[in-house]
């Protein structure tokens, strides 16, 4: 007699890396003005909240990329205006790819890419 036997255990392996930047698009996306913060449902279930002076500090763009980098070479900064008070006024989609801010100090330059949001929720928790 023949006992096939599904000795198989609850282990499932994961079907893809842990990172999910392959499908960084987001299923919801709030942009609260008051509290000045990005929320992104992404499509695999899981959320990320984002201050949006978080985001300027990372912005991509390239003007802000030179600001960094010169601020690695020379870390003395002569601040014209209060960063932290830079808020954002408006968002826009851009494709189905990015979202871009338009901030108070009117730059808009930023074009945040969902898969660097994804990468940035991963590498920088937010508060629980
Ligand atoms: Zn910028």
């Amino acid at each position: 007699m023949m006992t096939n036997q599904d000795n198989s255990t609850d282990k499932t392996p994961p079907t893809s890396p842990p990172t999910g930047l392959e499908d960084a698009s987001p299923a919801d996306l709030k942009v609260n003005m008051a509290a000045q913060t990005l929320r992104i449902q992404w499509q695999d279930g899981q959320s990320s909240e984002f201050s949006l002076s978080q985001l300027r500090r990372v912005c991509p763009c390239a003007t802000c990329r030179t600001e960094r980098d010169k601020k690695q070479e020379n870390p003395l900064q002569i601040l014209k205006t209060d960063p932290t008070s830079w808020r954002v006024t408006n968002a826009q989609l851009v494709g189905h790819y990015a979202i871009q801010f338009i901030w108070s100090d009117g730059h808009n330059a930023g074009i945040y890419d969902f898969r660097m949001l994804r990468k940035l929720s991963i590498d920088t928790p937010g508060p629980a």
